[in-house]
């Protein structure tokens, strides 16, 4: 992904989306880390509901890290991209749906503009505002899991807790990966 190919105007947008544990984060600090190697200039955000691990930085399941901007509400992304050249964001389903024309707005400004989210919810079904920013971005990588009860790629998240909340924070102990056919959505009256 980081090759000579990218149009070396203009920027663009890419999206890293999949499930818990599909190693989102992780692929998003690598391309990040690729482009600090590089010398540009680089800021990452992330909303302020995920606050497992450290508050300043995004840290992957496992450990790497980077430092970022920790904001309430997409628009706070703008005056601080000002000068960026590359602009990350992680767990952009807790953004309200600003996000999507922000996005645009930073890659027709020149800048390439990396996010990763999660593409479905609990109930499996989309989250929000995720299909938009697919829809918008050059460039779209869909991991998969790898299903805990039967091997098989995984393309859902499973939750373990009969909570009904659509935010619900947390890691291993609440969520798990889970193919298509394991998956166990809520039923109507947990709902
Ligand atoms: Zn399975």
């Amino acid at each position: 992904m980081d090759g000579d190919w990218y149009p070396h105007k203009g920027g663009w947008l890419e999206v890293i989306c999949g499930s818990m544990f599909s190693g989102k984060t992780e692929e998003l600090i690598r391309r990040l880390r690729r482009a600090q190697i590089a010398k540009q200039k680089v800021v990452v955000f992330k909303p302020r509901i995920d606050d497992r691990y450290d508050a300043e930085s995004i840290v992957s399941h496992n450990q790497l890290q980077i430092s970022s901007i920790v904001i309430d509400k997409s628009e706070d992304i703008l005056q601080h991209a000002i000068f960026a050249q590359v602009v990350g964001i992680d767990e952009v389903q807790f953004l309200d749906e600003g996000i999507v024309e922000i996005a645009q707005k930073l890659a027709d400004s020149g800048k390439r503009v990396i996010i990763a989210g999660l593409d479905k919810d609990y109930r499996g079904k989309p989250f929000l505002p995720m299909p938009s920013l697919m829809a918008m971005a050059e460039y779209v990588t869909k991991l998969l899991a790898i299903c805990v009860r039967c091997g098989a790629p995984a393309n859902y998240t499973q939750r373990l807790t009969r909570s009904d909340k659509l935010v619900e924070v947390g890691a291993s102990e609440i969520y798990e990966a889970r193919c298509r056919h394991c998956f166990e959505p809520p039923s109507k009256n947990d709902e």
